[in-house]
């Protein structure tokens, strides 16, 4: 495994990570939960990526169990969650200090930890002045509840407004952002946060590095049986998978799996090690429903030294999105 330094902090995180969106306490059984955790901490996963509003907290709890059986030392493992949806209600959601105070001390209890590693923002709120989000996290941090906060799909003004707001008032600012990123979802990490990089110090752990299975190759010939796509409050999803803009991808996906192959690796392992080309990444959430897809996601470090200057260059020339200001060479 290889670790990362997330953002300008002395945190070491593993470059490939592991969440549990859709996965735990829905779409698998609690052994399988178990086993994909065991192996990727077994592998030298350091990250496990929760939040309050996968499966309704369950997904939490699941968690919880597997790190208290597992005897495994707190100090050798970094877990997180994300507060914006915790409930129907008004004081349930958002970003206020109300909700922010009790969604961490909720998951505290579902994860059965003493402490939340990362703590997220799960979107922005426009309804709370940020100064109070900020004072929240703050208190939070003093209090020992959580190591650093960050924040998820904000846009890079936003984040900047933070900064702002913590270093007017001697406050601890946000470390690192969750934003989506993979072959096909490159303009925010790639051009809009290209200056809080160097400025602010972000460090990122990006999600959905296979475009949520798109980049498997699965979806190429209409919706298989037995994925996340079955699940009924994955509507969206199903649609947007079987959209026309998605259709017009697939014959890019077909030729990034020749790439692969050409490489002598699978398409999945070439996608997720693209991503960790990007040096502004410091780790990729992997999710899985089965033991197998992890383990050949894990393979993905493999491929990293096969994906050279002209590789990327060919990827990018296929794909026909690079960004205007990249942010590698
Ligand atoms: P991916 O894009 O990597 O998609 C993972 C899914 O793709 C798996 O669950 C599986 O779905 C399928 N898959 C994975 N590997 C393979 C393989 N080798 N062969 C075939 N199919 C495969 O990541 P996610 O979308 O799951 O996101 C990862 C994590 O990021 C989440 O768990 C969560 O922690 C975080 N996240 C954060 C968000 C945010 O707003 N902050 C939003 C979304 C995710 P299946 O078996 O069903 O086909």
């Amino acid at each position: 495994m290889e670790y990362r330094n997330l953002g300008k902090s002395g945190l070491k995180v593993s470059a490939l990570s592991f969440g549990t969106w859709v996965t735990f306490g829905n779409q698998i059984d609690d052994r399988t939960a178990r086993d994909l955790m065991h192996t990727a901490y077994d592998a030298g996963i350091n990250f496990f990526d929760n939040a309050e509003v996968y499966a309704n907290g369950r997904s939490e709890e699941v968690m919880g169990r597997i790190l208290k059986e597992s005897g495994w030392p707190r100090d050798t493992y970094i877990v997180s969650s994300k507060v914006f949806w915790g409930g129907d209600r008004p004081t349930q959601r958002g970003l206020s200090r109300k909700h922010i105070t009790e969604a961490c001390h909720a998951a505290l209890r579902r994860l059965q930890v003493d402490y939340l590693d990362l703590f997220f923002c799960h979107r922005a709120d426009r309804e709370t002045p940020i100064e109070e989000t900020v004072w929240a996290m703050n208190d939070l941090m003093r209090q020992g509840k959580i190591l650093y906060w960050g924040t998820s799909e904000w846009d890079a003004q936003r984040i900047t407004e933070a900064h702002m707001v913590a270093r007017a008032q001697n406050l601890v600012p946000p470390l690192m952002e969750q934003p989506q990123y993979n072959m096909f979802h490159r303009e925010r990490v790639e051009f809009e946060y290209r200056h809080l990089y160097d400025h602010l110090g972000l460090g990122t752990t990006i999600w959905s590095p296979l475009a949520s299975g798109l980049l498997t190759g699965k979806y190429n010939a209409g919706l298989p049986e037995g994925t996340r796509v079955q699940l009924p409050e994955l509507e969206w999803l199903r649609s947007k998978m079987t959209s026309e803009e998605t259709r017009q991808l697939i014959p890019k996906i077909q030729q990034l799996a020749q790439i692969a192959q050409d490489l002598g690796c699978t398409l999945p392992q070439m996608a997720i090690a693209w991503c960790l080309k990007n040096p502004h990444v410091s780790t990729a959430i992997l999710g899985a429903s089965r033991v197998e897809q992890l383990k050949e996601n894990l393979g993905a470090l493999a491929a990293l030294e096969a994906l050279t200057p002209e590789v990327m260059e060919r990827v990018d020339t296929l794909l026909g999105n690079k960004p205007h200001f990249p942010v590698y060479g």
